[in-house]
C-alpha cells in the first residue's frame, strides 16, 4: 500500500515521502539529513527523487541523496538544477521508480519561471505555487502566469489531495479572512487547522475542492473577493488578473 509521509525540514518546509514496500521517493528534498533520518528509522530505500522547482529549500539535498542512493531524479525541464537527470515538460508522464505511481507533469510558472506540479493517483504535489489557503510569491513570473497556473490546478478533480511545500496554512487563513470575512467555510477551516497545528500535526494535505471554497487566490471571480480587492486598491479592477495582483500585493504586506 502507498503511504505519504510529511518530513519537516528547515523552519516550515515539508519534504513529502511516497513509500511502498521498502521503497521511498522524496518530493522536494531541500535537506538530505531529515530524509536520511526518516529512511533509516523506517528501514526504507530511496528509489527516486522529484523536484518542483529550483529553489534551494526544495533541491538542496538532491546531490547528497543522489550520491548515496544512486537513484533517478526528476525535475523541471525549464530550470537549471544540477543532478536532476530526467527533465519534465508539460504533460510528460512517468512511473515513479520503485513506487509504481504514475504521475503527470503540469507546467505552472509564476513562483519561478519553470515551476512544475506533479499529479496522479488523486494527489497533487505543487511545491510553492498553490499553498493551503494561499499561493507562492511571484519571484520570476507575472500575475497573469500565476492566475493561469492556479486555474490549471483548480481544474483537477475536487477530491485531489494537495501536498504543498510549506506549512503556511494558519497564517494564510488569517489573511483569507481579512479578504473575505463573510466566508463561513473559512471559519470552519480555521478551527480545524488551528487545532491540528496545536497538536503538532501537518494541516496538509488539503483538497482542490477545499481550496476552491476558501483560497482567495482561486476566488478572484467571487464578488466578495473583487469588492475587497477594489476597496484595498481604492479603484475599480477590471479583470480577475488585476484582482489577483492586488490581493497578492496586499498579502505581501499583510
Ligand atoms: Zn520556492
Amino acid at each position: 500500500m502507498l503511504a505519504i509521509h510529511a518530513v519537516p525540514a528547515f523552519r516550515d518546509n515539508y519534504i513529502w515521502i511516497l513509500a511502498r514496500g521498502g521503497n521511498a521517493a522524496a518530493v522536494d528534498p531541500g535537506d538530505a539529513r531529515p530524509v536520511e533520518a526518516f529512511l533509516a528509522q523506517r528501514g526504507l530505500k530511496l528509489t527516486a527523487m522529484l523536484a518542483t522547482h529550483h529553489h534551494a529549500d526544495h533541491v538542496g539535498g538532491v546531490a547528497a541523496l543522489a550520491s548515496h542512493w544512486r537513484c533517478p531524479t526528476f525535475g523541471p525541464a525549464r530550470e537549471v538544477a544540477e543532478s536532476l537527470d530526467t527533465r519534465l515538460r508539460e504533460k510528460d508522464r512517468f512511473e515513479v521508480p520503485g513506487i509504481g505511481v504514475r504521475l503527470e507533469t503540469v507546467d505552472i510558472p509564476g513562483h519561478t519561471a519553470g515551476h512544475i506540479a506533479l499529479t496522479g493517483d488523486g494527489m497533487l504535489f505543487c511545491g510553492d505555487t498553490l499553498f493551503a489557503c494561499g499561493c507562492g510569491r511571484l519571484f520570476e513570473g507575472t500575475p497573469a502566469q500565476m492566475v493561469d497556473s492556479l486555474a490549471k490546478l483548480a481544474r483537477l478533480p475536487g477530491v485531489t489531495r494537495v501536498y504543498c511545500g510549506h506549512e503556511y496554512t494558519v497564517a494564510n487563513i488569517r489573511f483569507a479572512q481579512a479578504v473575505e470575512p463573510g466566508n463561513r467555510a473559512l471559519d470552519a477551516r480555521k478551527e480545524r487547522d488551528t487545532a491540528k497545528q496545536l497538536r503538532g500535526e501537518p494541516t496538509l494535505p488539503s483538497t482542490i475542492a477545499e481550496e476552491i471554497a476558501t483560497n482567495p487566490f482561486l476566488r478572484c471571480n467571487e464578488p466578495a473577493v473583487i469588492a475587497a480587492a477594489e476597496k484595498h486598491a481604492g479603484r475599480k479592477l477590471e479583470a480577475p488578473v488585476e484582482v489577483f495582483a492586488e490581493i497578492r500585493q496586499w498579502k505581501n504586506n499583510f
